[in-house]
């Protein structure tokens, strides 16, 4: 979708990607205050473009030309402002695909983020964040000059363009050094950014752990030391603050925690992680995989490193820096590299550690940090990196010993089960007002058996995944293999005084009612049986052996419309006064008509307290056939 046309200065015109040119557009005419983010985001891209020549330059043994370094060069008269550095550069290829006319996915995102509040007080200061910060630029400038040199190439190339639909791409004909000047020519009222001590404050402020030298009208102005070689205690809070800041480009944001972590043998490691204050992710971003960033004797080797990291621990923020690893090897050939791989699992362990000791002695910064990312560190119970059982005791849910406070985990629910209790059951709904309605949860409340309480869907194939905690096996409520725990003393001689009271049920009565249900359902379930979870209800539809729960069958369902569901049993509550009356009317023959329709009614009452829907045209004629019938039986006037 490029326009190619030549100017008479043989510079050929392209037009901007459509995405770019309306985040042009938007950054060109935004009211945004903050434009110290331009600056920001040149000078992370001049010290990016400065990390890529170094790697190279090592990793292909050819020696280092030059002193890596970030000019910047105000010019007050002209209101120009250049920032140049002697970094990889860029080929005319290069300029036309990075510069605009590769779709960026960032872009589309950055737009969204941005329109969502409103053109004018849209937040840019996490531009840089999305992968399109060089276009910044053009809140400052009305008119931007890029010229590069790509190492080893001769020729040098000028982007150029004043943000509107265009950008040219000329040759230069002047011999350059490698690397790239961004020229900005700033729009009106944008003098103080040719003012070198409003420069120098905005350097400080943003750019001071920027790896390489900045120099500012030939004074070096970034002299931070690299704050993760130091031992903790030398380093203040502003001063991991202002390196998350640095890391992230999100002025203002505190981490929830940070970690500190130095180690020298068997190998030796700095690092610095920050788990952030937000998971983005859960608001629609979709995956916010950063990466570390990961030097070797404080070279910059990758700054988005996904490997180091299992990916349910994908949202940390942070560096590595190992004198142990190799700098002249490919990315590829580094995750084969021993050292790094026990990296991997020291650094995923000592964040297992940290969870641990959050989790024990501050719950509150805890709970904070589960409700944001817990949804991400689940998936933990699915890798087999040999962390599941710690990542499963880190989970928290609801319960029903703790409905609407904090979660609880799978160990607190361990700590306190019955005696004799070696199942850990879990009921699942859409909200916790319809969990707690189950009547398959009448026995457990009767009890006092604790369930855990699912909203989730997720949860519970998490929990499924998981099969077991500490020996106990995972069972949902509706699930055949439910075992309850046995009854103590005390509760077998309230239940016997309890059958003592009520008439006594003729027990061939019942099964013989049981009988007559089965044989009215017919294929509509698997089987009909006595209830052991029922106390108040009449019946209620449970799962056969080795099934999923009525819920996650039913989110299956929705969202694949020929997923079947499995058949289910229904259990009938024997204590049930209509059960009783039912069971009595049973041994008289002609009482079977009117049995078969209660067993229809009563499978649908069923499928509709567990969240599915019943033959609603068969079902209306059967309650007015009911209806009719007791109508039949009421006098018509008082006598
Ligand atoms: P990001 O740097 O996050 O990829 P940008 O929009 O800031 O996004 O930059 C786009 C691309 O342009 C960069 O990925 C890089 O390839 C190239 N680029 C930008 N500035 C420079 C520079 N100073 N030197 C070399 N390449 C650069």
């Amino acid at each position: 979708m490029t326009t190619e046309t030549t100017t008479e200065t043989s510079a050929q015109q392209y037009s901007f990607q459509a995405e770019i040119r309306q985040l042009l557009h938007l950054l060109s005419h935004s009211l945004y205050q903050n434009r110290e983010i331009t600056i920001r985001e040149l000078i992370s891209n001049a010290s990016d473009a400065l990390d890529k020549y170094r790697y190279e330059a090592l990793t292909s043994g050819q020696p280092l030309e030059g002193d890596l370094r970030i000019t910047i060069e105000p010019d007050k008269e002209n209101r120009v402002l250049v920032i140049r550095d002697n970094g990889i550069g860029m080929t005319q290829q290069e300029l036309i695909a990075n510069l605009g006319t590769i779709a960026r996915s960032g872009s589309l995102e950055f737009l969204k983020q941005a329109k969502g509040k409103g053109d004018e007080s849209a937040d840019l200061s996490l531009i840089g964040q999305f992968g399109v910060g060089f276009y910044s630029a053009f809140m400052l400038a009305d008119r931007v000059e890029v010229v590069s040199r790509r190492e080893a190439e001769v020729v040098a190339w000028r982007w150029e363009s004043t943000g509107d639909g265009n950008f040219t791409i000329s040759r230069v004909e002047e011999p350059q050094k490698r690397g790239t000047s961004i020229r900005l020519h700033l729009k009106e009222g944008m003098d103080e950014f040719t003012e070198s001590v409003r420069l120098k404050y905005i350097i400080n402020k943003y750019s001071s752990f920027v790896p390489h030298s900045i120099y500012l009208d030939d004074e070096h102005v970034n002299d931070q030391p690299p704050i993760w070689l130091e031992p903790k205690s030398n380093v203040s809070e502003e001063q991991y603050q202002s390196f998350y800041e640095y890391l992230t480009h999100f002025p203002g944001q505190k981490p929830i925690w940070h970690l500190h972590l130095a180690a020298d043998s068997p190998f030796q490691f700095h690092s610095i992680l920050y788990c952030p204050d937000a998971n983005l992710e859960r608001m629609g971003f979709g995956r916010t995989d950063h990466g570390l960033h990961l030097c070797a004797r404080r070279i910059l080797v990758q700054n988005d490193n996904r490997d180091l990291l299992p990916d349910y621990l994908r949202f940390l923020r942070g560096i590595v820096d190992s004198a142990d690893l190799p700098l002249n090897v490919s990315r590829e050939a580094l995750q084969d590299n021993t050292v790094f791989r026990k990296m991997q699992k020291v650094i995923t362990r000592k964040v297992l550690d940290h969870l641990e000791t959050l989790s024990e002695e501050n719950p509150e910064s805890y709970e904070k940090f589960y409700r944001e990312f817990g949804v991400i560190l689940r998936e933990g119970v699915t890798n087999n990196d040999g962390n599941r059982d710690r990542v499963a005791a880190l989970l928290r849910f609801g319960s029903t010993n703790s409905a609407g406070t904090t979660g609880v985990s799978l160990k607190a629910y361990c700590d306190r089960v019955k005696a004799g209790q070696d199942q850990i059951y879990y009921a699942c709904g859409t909200d916790q007002a319809s969990v707690l309605r189950d009547p398959n949860l009448e026995v457990f409340r009767k009890r006092n058996v604790e369930v855990l309480l699912l909203t989730d869907p997720a949860d519970e194939y998490v929990l499924s995944a998981l099969g077991t905690f500490q020996d106990k096996t995972l069972v949902s409520i509706d699930a055949a293999e439910l075992k309850l725990p046995p009854e103590t003393e005390q509760e077998k001689s309230d239940e016997s005084k309890e059958d003592a009271a009520k008439s006594g049920e003729p027990a061939a009565s019942f099964d013989l009612l049981v009988g007559l249900i089965r044989e009215s359902l017919g294929h509509l379930v698997q089987d009909v049986r006595r209830s052991e979870r029922l106390t108040e209800s009449v019946c209620s539809l449970v799962n056969s052996e080795g099934s999923m729960s009525t819920t996650m069958q039913r989110i299956l369902r929705m969202n694949a419309p020929d997923f079947e569901m499995g058949r289910m049993v229904l259990e009938i509550n024997p204590n049930a006064s209509l059960i009783r009356r039912l069971a009595d009317l049973a041994g008289n023959a002609e009482n079977h008509g009117f049995i078969r329709d209660c067993s229809r009614q009563l499978h649908a009452n069923a499928m509709i307290q567990a969240g599915l829907s019943p033959d609603g045209n068969e079902m209306a004629a059967r309650l007015q056939d009911f209806m009719l019938q007791l109508a039949s039986q009421k006098p018509v006037a008082t006598p």
